[in-house]
C-alpha cells in the first residue's frame, strides 16, 4: 500500500495528493468530515492518473466540482476525492450561432457572465447558479425558464472504467427535468471534462418565466433596456432575494440550493393527490402541466406539511427565504438528513407523494465499484511511490 502523507511530495511531481482534508471547506453547505485522500486535477491526464492510481489501490473515488449540490457524511469519505479543476473557455465565431466550449472546472456563473458580455443569448437566466460547468449537464441545471439542455450540443467525458474519452451529443445525454444519462443509467460512470454549447449572437433574452417577466416589466418602465445584461442582473436580484446566490454574509445561503425536486405526477398519481387534498380539506394546490406529467411545486408540499420557512431543528433548518433550501447553521449531516427524512415522511403521509432528493448524498464509501480492471494505466504504483 502506498503511504500518502498529508502535504507530502507528490507522486511523479504532478499530482498533489493530500490526506485528511476537511470536506466541509469544499461544499456550500459546509458539512462533512475528512477525505482520506484529496487531489485537484488540472488536466485530463491528471484525472486519468488519479483514477488509475485509485483503481490500483482499490480506493473508492468521489468526483467533486464546486460542492454546491453534494453532502458528505460526518464521518468523511474513506477514499479519494477528486476535484475537477480543468480551465478554459473557447469562443468560436460561427455567424449567428457561435459555439462555446468550456472546460469542466470553469465556474458556471463566470461562464454565464462571459457569454452575456459577448452578447451571446441562451444561458442568461442561469446566472448565479453556483458550482462548475462540468456538473451542469448531470442534473440538467435550470432556472427562470432555461435549462442547460437548451444550449448544450456536446459533452466530453472520461469513462471511469476504461479511462477513455467519449463524446455525447445532446440527444445522447437523454436530458429530462433535473435529469440526464449521467444521473440515471450511467450515474457515476463518467468524469465530465468539457461541455460544448451553441448560443445565439445578439439573441433576445429569454423571458418565458412569469416571475422574471413581471420583475423586468416593472423595471423596464423605470429603466428601459431588456438586453442580456439587464436580464442577468434581474435574475441575480431575484435569486439574492431567495438566498439562492452563495454569499458568506447570508446564512440562508449555506445550503445545496433546492433539496428536493418538484414532483412530476402521472395522471393516476395526480388523481390520488387530488383525493388527498380533499381528505385534508385543502381547496387546491398550484400545479403545472408539462410534457412529462403534472408538476407540483415541492416548496408548496413542504410548507403545507408543517415545515415553514425559518423552521429550525438543532443546528440545521429551512431557509427563511426559500422553503426548499435546507440550511446548515451549526449542525451535522446526520441532523440535516434527519430533517430531510421528517419532511419526506410528513409530505408522504399528507399528500401520498414521495419527494425525490435533488442533492447528492455521498455514502462513506463510493457507490461506483464495478470491479472492472483498468486497461489503460498512465502511472504505475511504483511511479507513485517515487
Ligand atoms: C444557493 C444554491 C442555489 C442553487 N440554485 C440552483 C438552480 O437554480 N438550479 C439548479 O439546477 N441547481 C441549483 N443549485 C444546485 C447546484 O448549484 C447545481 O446542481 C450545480 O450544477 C452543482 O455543481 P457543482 O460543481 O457544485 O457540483 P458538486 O456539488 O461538486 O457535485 C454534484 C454532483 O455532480 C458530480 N460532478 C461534479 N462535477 C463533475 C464532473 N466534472 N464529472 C462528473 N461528475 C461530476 C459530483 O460527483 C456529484 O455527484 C443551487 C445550489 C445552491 C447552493
Amino acid at each position: 500500500m502506498v503511504i500518502l502523507d498529508g502535504m507530502r511530495v507528490k507522486p511523479n511531481g504532478l499530482l498533489d495528493f493530500r490526506s485528511e482534508v476537511p470536506l466541509a471547506d469544499f461544499t456550500t453547505i459546509e458539512l462533512g468530515g475528512n477525505a482520506k485522500y484529496f487531489v485537484r486535477c488540472e488536466t485530463v491526464d491528471e484525472i486519468r492518473s488519479a483514477l488509475s492510481f485509485a483503481e490500483g489501490e482499490k480506493l473508492p473515488v468521489q468526483i467533486l466540482g464546486g460542492g454546491s449540490n453534494i453532502i458528505f457524511p460526518d464521518e468523511g469519505f474513506d477514499g479519494l476525492v477528486l476535484k475537477v479543476d480543468l480551465k478554459g473557455i473557447t469562443f468560436t465565431d460561427e455567424g449567428s450561432y457561435p459555439s462555446v466550449i468550456a472546460a469542466a472546472g470553469e465556474v458556471w456563473d463566470g461562464f454565464v457572465k462571459s457569454c452575456v458580455e459577448n452578447d451571446l443569448a441562451g444561458v442568461e437566466c442561469l446566472s448565479g447558479i453556483p458550482g462548475l460547468v462540468g456538473a451542469t449537464p448531470i442534473q440538467n441545471v435550470g432556472a427562470y425558464g432555461q435549462e442547460v439542455k437548451d444550449t448544450i450540443v456536446s459533452v466530453r467525458a472520461i469513462d471511469r472504467s476504461l479511462l477513455e474519452i467519449v463524446e455525447f451529443s445532446q440527444e445522447e445525454c437523454c436530458f429530462g427535468y433535473r435529469n440526464s444519462i449521467f444521473k440515471s443509467q450511467d450515474k457515476n460512470r463518467f468524469v465530465i471534462v468539457e461541455v460544448g454549447y451553441k448560443l445565439v449572437k445578439h439573441g433576445q433574452p429569454s423571458l418565458k418565466y412569469a416571475e422574471l417577466r413581471n420583475y423586468v416589466e416593472t423595471r423596464r418602465k423605470e429603466a428601459g433596456e431588456t438586453d442580456l445584461e439587464s436580464i442577468r442582473e434581474a435574475v441575480l436580484a431575484l435569486r439574492r432575494g431567495k438566498s439562492m446566490v452563495v454569499d458568506e454574509r447570508d446564512p440562508n445561503s449555506r445550503s445545496v440550493g433546492s433539496f428536493f425536486v418538484n414532483p412530476v405526477l402521472s395522471i393516476a398519481e395526480y388523481e390520488n393527490f387530488l383525493g388527498k387534498l380533499k381528505e385534508n380539506k385543502i381547496g387546491e394546490s398550484p400545479s403545472f402541466k408539462t410534457a412529462e406529467g403534472v408538476k407540483i411545486p415541492a416548496a408548496w408540499l413542504v410548507e403545507n406539511s408543517g415545515f415553514h420557512k425559518g423552521y429550525r431543528l438543532g443546528g440545521v433548518g429551512i431557509s427563511s427565504n426559500h422553503a426548499l433550501a435546507l440550511i446548515n447553521q451549526s449542525g451535522t449531516t446526520k441532523e440535516l438528513l434527519s430533517l430531510a427524512a421528517s419532511i419526506e415522511e410528513a409530505v408522504f403521509k399528507k399528500f401520498g407523494i414521495a419527494l425525490e432528493r435533488e442533492a447528492v448524498v455521498v455514502q462513506r464509501l463510493d457507490p461506483y465499484r464495478n470491479g472492472s480492471v483498468n486497461t489503460k494505466k498512465d502511472v504505475t504504483k511504483s511511479e507513485f511511490q517515487k
